[in-house]
């Protein structure tokens, strides 16, 4: 009998004082995307991995991109863009934890942080920039960036980024980039925009696709749930009541709709382990949020999909998909916050479907090629029009 043996780290050609930090931090084996991305990255070519956030993917292109830098030349030699800060901070974080004990300087580089201080890291010198598309323009802007060292650029999230307007500034930034450069693009989706940037700014890119039988992996349990749009608060309500999450994120289609949620449920239940996080919230407060939800002190996380579709705490239980998202890529995203790989439990996501929504439903099933099941709340009466939907109604129970 053949045993198949788990893969390693060394197999990837990556340096053993490389791997000792590794195993320090707890990676003894690469996950599937690793497994895929990291050989063609090292070998210097362009690579795209269609990739979900909570798959390693992090590591997946940042270990590749340190093996190549140059620590006696004090310059900047990669340079990661990411859609969010909060994403910026968690590519940041996930760096500095790979790259401890070595001599390599990181920079964050983001929006809604003192410029200065920024300015200041990289006129002392950083091998690797991680930022958001609008600092980076500003850096350049300003000369404080200086690209012509650069050997690798990282496009991450390069579909989120492309949704968020940023082409036009990733365009800029790619230009300001040598040539010679070598291109990594990671990408949850491959929608038509993201083909063309790759055609536009990669040279003959190797596909590493993990997408197609894993979209969204096996260790989230998916289900569906129809009700009336005036009846969602108290769905929610219930479907709470019976899933007791350790830790859920309600996702809204609208800034306006997470606060309005964020108001109701905190008078109803005059709780302060409830918040909410969107666009529209002062930095200060879009960290104290995350930094909240990362400890464990929040339970119940009210979000759009621009900035919670980044989230990477692995306490997530449950996703709730209050609104059907309005585009089915961000599904994908936003049921990925849970189940993830630093997590020992599965996860659950359940979507409120109205019954206009069957299509977008439809939509999604497809997209991730999976028929959900249909989630089941005890005597809940998930519509007023009894007559009309007897059917559906019998099966909540009634
Ligand atoms: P990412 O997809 O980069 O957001 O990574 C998701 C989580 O998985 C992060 O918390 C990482 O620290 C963790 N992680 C990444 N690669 C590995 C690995 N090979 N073994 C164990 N944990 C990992």
């Amino acid at each position: 009998m053949q045993v198949k043996s788990e893969p390693t780290f060394e197999q990837l050609g990556l340096q053993s004082s490389t791997i000792k930090q590794l195993s320090r931090i707890g990676y003894h084996t690469p996950s599937p995307i690793q497994l895929a991305f990291i050989p063609v990255a090292i070998s210097g070519r362009d690579c795209i991995g269609q990739a979900r956030t909570g798959t390693g993917k992090t590591a997946a292109f940042m270990l590749p991109s340190l093996e190549r830098l140059d620590l006696e030349r004090n310059r900047v030699q990669v340079l990661v863009l990411a859609p969010t800060r909060e994403l910026s901070e968690q590519v940041y974080a996930e760096s500095m934890k790979i790259g401890g004990g070595s001599r390599i300087n990181f920079g964050l580089v983001v929006g809604g942080r003192p410029v200065h201080r920024q300015i200041e890291d990289l006129r002392r010198g950083v091998h690797v920039v991680i930022g958001t598309p609008g600092r980076v323009i500003d850096l350049l802007r300003r000369g404080v960036l200086k690209l012509d060292a650069l050997k690798i650029t990282v496009l991450d999230e390069a579909d989120r980024m492309l949704d968020i307007g940023f082409r036009p500034d990733i365009e800029r930034i790619l230009k300001a980039c040598p040539s010679d450069r070598q291109t990594l693009l990671l990408s949850a989706t491959m929608p038509p925009p993201v083909e063309k940037l790759a055609q536009r700014y990669m040279s003959a890119p190797e596909m590493v696709d993990l997408s197609e039988d894993r979209v969204v992996v096996d260790t989230i349990e998916q289900y569906y749930i129809t009700v009336d749009e005036d009846r969602k608060r108290s769905l929610l309500i219930r479907v709470l009541a019976q899933e007791k999450p350790s830790q859920a994120i309600v996702f809204t289609r609208t800034k306006r709709g997470a606060d309005a949620l964020l108001e109701q449920f905190t008078r109803r239940l005059k709780s302060n382990r409830i918040a909410a996080i969107h666009g529209d919230l002062p930095q200060r407060k879009r960290d104290r949020v995350i930094r909240e939800l990362r400890s464990g002190q929040l339970r119940l996380l009210i979000a759009t999909d621009v900035v919670g579709r980044g989230i990477d705490v692995s306490g997530i239980s449950h996703i709730i998909n209050y609104d059907i998202p309005e585009f089915c890529d961000d599904y994908v995203h936003r049921v990925g916050r849970t189940g993830r790989l630093s997590s020992d439990q599965n996860g659950r996501a359940i979507t409120f479907v109205t019954l206009a929504q069957g299509g977008e439903l439809t939509n999604i099933e497809k997209r991730i090629n999976t028929v959900l099941p249909e989630y089941i709340v005890e005597n809940f009466e998930a519509f007023r029009r009894r007559d009309q939907t007897q059917r559906t109604i019998r099966k909540f129970g009634n």
